[in-house]
């Protein structure tokens, strides 16, 4: 068998396990009771309370309310993962909808159309938003709520996974005054928390930080921060020349989405601010191809282009269950050819010790508990920004790229697999 075959022999077992996996019900069984009894007594407002408290506490970022022919289904993406904690009747959902709805200002008399805006609950003294939004389907009124909980987006750079050389390119790569940072990965990878960390970094009172995003998901103190409106033509193109006309030094644009958007932001670069976005990529390659499409001249993505990070989040194994296993001979072959293809030829892999996971209460017998990020970070240097200038394919930056200091996504990831962060299994789920 060829190590390709194994690792996607492995993959198959990893999510045949994943189907299998389940939560502990009681906890969910106290939480329907108290939800449910709540609605009896027709008090939509402690119901909802207790669903917003205990997707904190479960680390849930969306609570989804599904609506099927005779119930509807409450269910939280956990560490990435949804989950259904229990099913509500139709009676009870149209409480708990028109709640939700009232909360957050929308239409209580519409509901045919999708809506979306966000309320805002105190919990213990912590305000959390959570942004709603609804979408008519056969069965009746979707609703999708993210919990925006702004103590755990405000991190630092090693709660985000950026360890050793990754913090060091980054913290370079900030430390300059002009120049284009892009934060890539797909939806749900947390770009927006990787950019807000940074800009929570840079804030001080010698700078003017201006935001243009699409909603603002959290507000800082000192900074100046504006979103988008499509509906009143304020697009993140004509917005990002507005805000170059308040004369900031730090600029965060939420998404680079078109040509128009890329061109004011490389220009923004070119002439000395420090331009902070996103780009809807999988990796620095694809990162290179996607401005070489959106036709910005390559003699000006190497002058503005600096630093591309793109991410993947991974569920981070529990540190109270996790116990040291003998690798199987399968998996010492898939990590070592791993290994090999990511240049750690001289690491000695018999050392190398991999976890696993007993279950606990902690983790709710889930095995992971928490996520972390793994990164790919690339610098443009002056070697890497003639092959751009020359029209190289991104294969050949790229190739370059790794000769240099390069960290691929594989490279930290197999770090931290082996550094207990994660599992192999997990990262092989992800990537
Ligand atoms: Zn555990």
């Amino acid at each position: 068998m060829k190590p390709w075959e194994k690792i996607e022999d492995l993959k198959e077992k990893i999510f045949k396990n994943e189907e299998q996996k389940s939560y502990t019900s009681s906890l969910f069984e106290a939480i329907e009771k108290k939800v449910k009894d709540s609605l009896l007594s027709q008090n939509a407002d402690d119901a909802l309370i207790t669903i917003t408290r205990w997707a904190l506490e479960l680390r849930a970022s969306d609570i989804h309310y599904e609506v099927k022919e005779n119930f509807v289904d409450l269910r939280f993406r956990i560490d990435g993962i949804l989950v259904t904690l229990f099913s509500l009747s139709r009676k009870d959902y149209k409480i708990l909808l028109e709640r939700l709805k009232y909360e957050s200002a929308l239409k209580l008399n519409i509901s045919d159309i999708p809506q979306d805006w966000k309320y805002s609950k105190i919990l213990e003294w912590k305000k959390i938003d959570v942004r709603v939004s609804t979408i008519p389907t056969k069965y009746g009124e979707n609703m999708v709520c993210r919990v925006l909980d702004a103590s755990k987006a405000l991190v630092d750079f090693e709660d985000l996974g950026f360890f050793w050389t990754t913090k060091r390119i980054l913290e370079k790569a900030l430390s300059k005054k002009n120049w284009l940072i892009l934060v890539t990965g797909p939806t749900g990878s947390g770009k927006t928390t990787t950019l807000y960390t940074i800009i929570k970094k840079l804030n001080t009172p010698d700078k003017k930080i201006i935001t243009l995003e699409d909603p603002i998901e959290y507000e800082f103190p000192g900074i100046v921060q504006a979103e988008v409106n499509e509906k009143k033509w304020f697009t993140f193109d004509v917005g990002l020349k507005a805000l170059m006309r308040q004369d900031p030094d730090i600029i965060m644009v939420w998404e680079i989405r078109d040509y128009e958007t890329l061109n004011t932001a490389t220009n923004a670069s070119l002439t000395w601010h420090l331009v902070l976005s996103t780009l809807h990529t999988k990796s620095a390659a694809e990162t290179l191809d996607r401005i070489a499409n959106m036709w910005v001249k390559p003699y000006i993505t190497a002058a503005a282009l600096d630093t591309i990070v793109a991410q993947r989040l991974v569920r981070k194994i529990c540190p109270h269950c996790k116990c040291e296993v003998e690798k199987t001979a399968n998996e010492t072959m898939v990590i070592s050819s791993m290994m090999k293809d990511i240049g750690l030829k001289t690491l000695k892999w018999d050392n190398v010790k991999i976890y696993r996971w007993a279950g606990c209460d902690q983790c709710n017998h889930t095995w992971y508990a928490w996520r972390i990020w793994v990164y790919e970070i690339i610098r443009l240097n002056e070697k890497l920004k003639d092959l751009i200038k020359n029209w190289a394919s991104s294969e050949e930056i790229i190739a370059e790229a790794k000769e240099n200091d390069m960290i691929s996504i594989a490279q930290d990831w197999i770090l931290k697999a082996i550094k207990w962060f994660t599992t192999i299994e997990e990262v092989l789920r992800v990537v």
